[in-house]
């Protein structure tokens, strides 16, 4: 595959951070409180320092609007915004071992806040991305009512829906009319 493992899950996970947000129509705010950010956390497998507040959570969310320019903008804007979250953070590459995995780079300490340290990850991830000139990877969601991101990392560059299940949501859609139009 293309990327390293760690850089495939940090696109996946700011991706999936990002579709936490109310995007289209049919899409509610999936981080209401903390409790909401606890499961995200526990289901990204996110470790490090946590503080459980209001404060933090207002900052994770704050991320996703940030995070969600990328896949909007040509390669120089996101070079923009992957630096100046790399700026604001004050990232300082480090190789480190944790939690079972080996070696792999952070470039925040793990007692620097969460949304610091998700910040970060994503905009490693995606210098690698604009670095293997890969942005056409980082899409929208082609359903028609919904505006979640993916990270089409398949082999023929297919992908076109969302993991929220829009593909089959089409595809049932498109045979109905079929069906209605045959009838
Ligand atoms: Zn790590
Ligand atoms: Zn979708």
């Amino acid at each position: 595959m293309q990327f390293a493992h760690d850089t495939e899950m940090a696109l996946a996970s700011a991706a999936a951070l990002v579709n936490t947000q109310a995007n289209g129509p049919r899409s509610v705010e999936e981080l209401p409180d903390v409790a909401a950010l606890d499961a995200f956390i526990d289901e990204w497998g996110w470790t490090g320092a946590r503080t459980h507040d209001e404060l933090e959570l207002a900052h994770v969310r704050a991320l996703r609007p940030r995070l969600r320019e990328v896949w909007s903008r040509d390669k120089d804007g996101v070079v923009e915004v992957v630096n100046d979250l790399l700026a604001r953070s004050h990232a300082l590459p480090q190789l480190v071992k944790h939690d079972g995995w080996d070696y792999h780079l952070h470039a925040t300490t793990s007692d620097a806040p969460l949304a610091t340290r998700m910040a970060v990850e994503a905009a490693m991830a995606l210098a690698d991305v604009v670095r293997s000139d890969e942005l056409e990877r980082l899409r929208v969601c082609a359903a028609d009512d919904c505006e979640d991101l993916l990270v089409d990392l398949s082999k023929n560059r297919s992908r076109r829906y969302c993991d929220a299940g829009c593909g089959n949501r089409v595809n049932v859609a498109a045979y109905r009319a079929r069906r209605s139009a045959d009838g």
